[in-house]
């Protein structure tokens, strides 16, 4: 379930440190330390999933989780209304630099094309 040389393992256990907005039983939620977007918030799950592939269709109800929480943080923060970017980057091409599974949560500006 946690991997000792995972970042986002060791900021779920709280042996790093981060800002965290949200806690509940299967994710949490914290601020990207290299924030593109005036709200950058990171939807991480507290069990070491790697990637869409590893969680596979087992981890739709997680997934689901994901996406409902993304929501209430961007409206904790004030974005609901303005809108607001839900992504995430799956391997190499995406630019995944964390294997971790996570959704990042973008708003406060108009945001760019994808891609
Ligand atoms: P991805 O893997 O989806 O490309 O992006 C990983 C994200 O995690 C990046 O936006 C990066 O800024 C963020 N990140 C990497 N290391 C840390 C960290 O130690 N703390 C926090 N809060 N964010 C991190
Ligand atoms: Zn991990």
């Amino acid at each position: 379930m946690t991997n000792m040389n995972c970042i986002f393992c060791q900021i779920v256990n709280g042996d790093l440190p981060s800002t965290m907005l949200y806690e509940d039983d299967r994710v949490v939620v914290f601020k990207d330390i290299a924030p593109k977007a005036p709200v950058h918030l990171l939807v991480v799950p507290r069990a070491h999933v790697k990637n869409l592939e590893e969680a596979g269709g087992a981890q739709g109800a997680l997934l689901g989780h994901m996406i409902a929480v993304a929501a209430k943080v961007a409206a904790d923060a004030g974005i609901a209304a303005s809108g607001y970017r839900v992504a995430l980057n799956n391997g190499l091409d995406a630019g995944q630099v964390v294997f971790h599974l996570h959704l990042h949560v973008l708003g406060g500006r108009r945001l760019g094309d994808m891609g």
